[in-house]
C-alpha cells in the first residue's frame, strides 16, 4: 500500500510496501511453519542494519534466501504477496559470509537504499530492519530479567517466568517546518553535525504529550520560537533504531527572536526560498536526503524539488 495519494508530501521511501503483513496469520503455528517449510518462501537476512541488494545500472533490488539457505537467527514474518509468496525476515548473518559479493551485489542501510528499492523492497526492509531492531535490543524480559521467547510469527515476545507478553516498540517523533510571517522557512544545523549540513526541528515526543504539543515545546526549546497553528501533513518509519517520524507545519506569529539552544543546535536561521536555492546552489549548504522526511517536508514549503544531497548519513532525530 503506497502512500501516494495520502499525504500532502507524496510518497514518502520508507512509508511504502505491497505486501500484505498478515497479521491474522501471526497466532497460526502451522501456517507459519507450512511456509517456512515452502521453497517458495522468501528470507530476508538483516545483520546490524544491513541486508544484501544487487545493484545494476536502473534499479536496486534486495537479494532474499529460501528458508533452508536463511542464516540462524531470529525470525520474523513479513507477510504475504499477491501471488502466495510468504516472506520472512531472519535476524543474522548475511547470505555470503566473509566470502567477496559478486561485482553488483553489496551489503546497504535502509538509508543508503531506501529511496532507491522498489515499492515491495522498500516495505519490506522498512519492517525487517524495525522487528530486527527490536529484537537485537529486547531479550529480556523487562519485568523479571529473565530471557524471553520470540513468538512463532516474531511479532511479540514472552517471559516463560512470569508469563508476561512484550511488542516491538515504536517511539514517536515530531519534525517541524515552521514559517515566519514572510513565509520563510526555519532551518537550523545541529551542534553535531559536521560542515553544512541543515534541516528543519525535530524531537521526540514525550510520555504523557501530544504530537501538537511536542512541536510547540521542541521549537520553543531549541529556537526560543512561540509557534501557532499547528498541521500534521504525514509520517514516515524511521526504524534507526525505532522511530515513526510525524511531519508538521507551524506559525511563528512576528516580531520574535531565534535564540539557539547550543546544547541542541548550533545555529538556526530564516531561509527564504531565494536565499536557500542560492545557498544549495553554491555548496554553502545541504539538506537531508531523499529518504528522509524533512527532504520531502522542505520541499513541499518550497513547491519542488531542490538541489542538494548528504553524502553522508543522516543525523537520528534529537
Ligand atoms: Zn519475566
Amino acid at each position: 500500500m503506497s502512500s501516494a495519494g495520502f499525504s500532502p508530501l507524496g510518497e514518502l521511501a520508507l512509508a511504502r510496501g505491497t505486501v500484505d503483513r498478515m497479521t491474522k496469520r501471526r497466532t497460526d503455528k502451522d501456517w507459519i511453519e507450512a511456509a517456512w517449510k515452502d521453497r517458495r518462501s522468501r528470507v530476508l537476512a538483516v545483520d546490524q542494519g544491513h541486508a544484501l541488494v544487487r545493484e545494476d545500472a536502473d534499479r536496486v533490488e534486495l537479494i532474499f534466501v529460501s528458508p533452508e539457505e536463511a542464516p540462524s537467527g531470529t525470525r520474523f514474518l513479513l507477510g504475504q504477496d499477491e501471488d502466495g509468496v510468504v516472506y520472512f525476515g531472519v535476524s543474522g548473518p548475511l547470505p555470503g559470509g566473509q566470502e567477496a559479493y559478486e561485482l553488483g551485489i553489496r551489503k546497504a542501510t535502509l538509508r543508503e537504499v531506501g529511496a532507491l528499492l522498489p515499492d515491495r523492497d522498500a516495505g519490506l526492509l522498512t519492517h525487517a530492519v524495525a522487528l530486527a531492531n527490536w529484537h537485537d535490543t529486547h531479550t529480556h524480559c523487562p519485568l523479571c530479567g529473565s530471557a524471553t521467547f520470540p513468538d512463532p510469527a516474531g511479532h511479540s515476545t514472552f517471559c516463560p517466568v512470569d508469563g508476561s507478553e512484550h511488542f516491538p516498540r515504536t517511539d514517536p517523533a515530531v519534525i517541524m517546518l515552521v514559517t515566519d510571517p514572510q513565509d520563510r522557512c526555519l532551518l537550523a544545523r545541529n551542534a553535531a553535525w559536521p560542515g553544512r549540513r541543515v534541516s528543519i526541528l525535530a524531537g521526540f515526543v514525550e510520555p504523557g504529550e501530544s504530537a501538537e504539543q511536542a512541536v510547540i515545546r521542541e521549537v520553543a526549546e531549541e529556537t526560543g520560537i512561540t509557534v501557532i497553528n499547528v498541521r500534521y501533513l504525514g509520517s514516515q518509519p524511521w526504524p534507526m533504531p525505532r522511530s515513526l517520524m510525524l511531519g508538521f507545519r507551524a506559525d511563528a506569529p512576528a516580531g520574535q527572536d531565534i535564540a539557539v539552544d547550543h546544547e541542541e543546535l548550533a545555529e538556526a536561521q530564516w531561509f527564504s526560498r531565494e536565499d536557500l536555492l542560492a545557498a544549495l546552489n553554491s555548496r554553502e549548504l545541504a539538506l537531508p536526503p531523499r529518504v528522509s522526511i524533512a527532504r520531502h517536508i522542505i520541499e513541499a514549503w518550497y513547491g519542488g524539488p531542490l538541489p542538494s544531497a548528504w553524502t553522508g548519513p543522516p543525523p537520528p532525530p534529537r
